[in-house]
């Protein structure tokens, strides 16, 4: 009995090969594709730096202590209080464990996930975030967070800001995207009654509507042009994760390259010597 059995299975295996072999494409006639197993596996070592390497928190306080100089050493007077104007995400708030999340699912950025991570409030602080914007409130300046999160993220995000002992945390002075994510309209509305004493953000349209949809090589032309601001009126934060650098630099504004083509626009400009 057993016998039979397993001549059957033998049986039924061997035409099991058969039909395969028989329906299975010739290799030959396919065309050759150079598929990645992962989509985005090229983010891997920014996501761990920001997690884990101290240059990166280095930088951050850094970037804090220069803020808390600037505070320190102003001597203009103003009719006008005093103000901060500050991004939220990779300024104020570490969104990584986000982005590691992207890598484990193997997934690109997405709203609705996005909106997710939001709501859970559980971001941590970028270091040095809680400690500089609490002496800029003790000066008595206030600070104006200007964030592309979307509009139907303020309670969460209000509530993660709050969380955190981050001052200002209010409706009056967190200014989210709603039809624009250019931010030159929402500092003038701070403009109007502040003086503002500093800029703080990862992405260069943090500062300045000048950089708004640039290229890589108008943005870096940008950059050496207005070189004395950073550090005094503009103070940048390390985001290597994602940016308009890569958007709309690496990826020159197109959203509809495929994996395939996103990866080789990233293997082809890379600068080598061989
Ligand atoms: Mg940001």
């Amino acid at each position: 009995m057993k016998l039979r059995n397993m001549k059957k299975s033998l049986l039924f295996l061997s035409l099991l090969v058969t039909v395969l072999s028989c329906s299975a494409p010739n290799k030959q006639e396919r065309p050759v594709e150079k598929v990645k197993d992962s989509i985005r596996e090229h983010s891997v070592l920014s996501v761990l730096w920001q997690q884990h390497a101290a240059e990166y928190r280095a930088l951050c306080h850094q970037a804090f202590n220069m803020a808390r100089w600037n505070i320190e050493i102003r001597k203009e007077l103003s009719d006008k209080p005093f103000a901060i104007i500050a991004d939220i995400d990779e300024t104020v708030l570490d969104n990584s464990p986000y982005n590691g999340m992207l890598i484990i699912q193997d997934i690109e950025f997405d709203k609705n996930d996005w909106i997710e991570w939001g709501k859970l409030e559980s971001a941590e602080a970028v270091p040095g975030a809680v400690a500089f914007f609490n002496f800029a409130d003790s000066m008595g300046i206030e600070v104006f967070y200007i964030s592309n999160r979307y509009d139907v993220q303020r309670a969460e995000t209000l509530s993660n800001l709050r969380k955190l002992n981050l001052p200002n945390a209010d409706s009056n002075h967190v200014f989210l995207k709603t039809r624009t994510s250019a931010k030159q309209e929402r500092r003038d509305r701070v403009l109007a009654d502040y003086e503002v004493l500093m800029y703080l953000g990862d992405n260069l349209s943090d500062f300045s509507s000048v950089f708004d949809n640039q290229n890589n090589s108008k943005r870096n032309e940008l950059v050496e042009e207005l070189k004395a601001s950073f550090g005094s009126t503009f103070i940048v934060f390390p985001n290597a994760m994602y940016g308009d650098w890569e958007s709309r630099g690496i990826y020159e504004s197109n959203r509809d390259w495929t994996d395939q083509q996103r990866d080789s626009i990233r293997q082809a400009k890379l600068v080598t010597y061989k």
